[in-house]
């Protein structure tokens, strides 16, 4: 499984946001998003070009509960269908690029979570259909103020400041979702560690269902939602997320 794996970039290249393949120890720029159809151009990336979230989605459709001792630790019953929530697209932001703290929230946390990143139009599709659809996944973190996402009720606030979405470093195509550890570290202290085996409804039926209400396009990002061991994002530190095969997301703390 691992050789047939396939890791995309998106860099920004003498000042302008490019795309690149890895091929071996080489990074092809190809000529639009691989999502798109994307093609090598001959061009050979500068290595040194600094990294961007490889994504630029028309939304980020987020599902709620998802693992089932996450709702749990935060009081919560695993709901009867998925719940979903959007996260604005400027909210994203790239590997190593900082989380912003809001003055507003005395209570960020952090969500690990498998980011899917979709490769073809979805709407209606069934589950088989939409796993096919499919482009490839990706580290995110969906940062939450935690006691404004409480008080609102309404999701969109507390999850929907800028930099609240960081996703990267690859967008990797050829992983099998189903069973993939999943960790957080702030500093050096492990926050979360679980597995995407646990989650209550898998990618395929999330995908399905988000696509029978919203038609999901090519490069649109759905976040699956995170294991338990949730908590606080001090300012000063370095959040860090890690998926078997997909890569590690480390993301600087500080204040807005
Ligand atoms: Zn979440």
């Amino acid at each position: 499984m691992l050789s047939d794996l396939t890791r995309y970039f998106r860099v920004l290249d003498q000042g302008a946001p490019r795309w690149a393949r890895q091929e071996a120890d080489r990074f092809l720029l190809l000529d639009r998003a691989p999502y798109l159809g994307g093609k090598p151009t001959g061009e050979v990336l500068d290595e040194s070009a600094p990294l961007l979230a490889p994504a630029e989605p028309s939304k980020i459709v987020a599902v709620g509960r998802n693992y089932r001792a996450h709702a749990k630790e935060l009081g919560n019953e695993v709901p009867a269908e998925p719940l979903l929530f959007l996260k604005p697209p400027t909210a994203i932001v790239g590997p190593g690029a900082p989380v912003l703290l809001p003055p507003q929230s005395q209570r960020v946390e952090h969500e690990a979570e498998l980011a899917v990143v979709i490769g073809q139009t979805l709407r209606r599709a069934s589950p088989e259909d939409a796993l096919a659809g499919v482009f490839g996944y990706t580290c995110a973190n969906d940062v939450t103020a935690r006691d404004l996402q409480r008080k609102d009720v309404q999701f969109t606030r507390g999850k929907g400041f800028d930099t609240f979405c960081p996703l990267g470093p690859a967008l990797v195509a050829g992983v099998d979702p189903s069973a993939l550890s999943i960790r957080c570290w702030v500093g050096d202290e492990l926050r979360q560690d679980g597995n995407t085996r646990e989650m209550v409804f898998p990618v395929a039926a999330l995908l399905s269902y988000m696509s029978h209400v919203m038609t999901l396009l090519p490069g649109d990002v759905v976040l699956t939602g995170t294991p338990a061991g949730v908590g606080p994002l001090p300012a000063g530190q370095v959040c860090t997320i890690e998926i078997e095969h997909v890569g590690r997301l480390q993301s600087p703390l500080a204040l807005s």
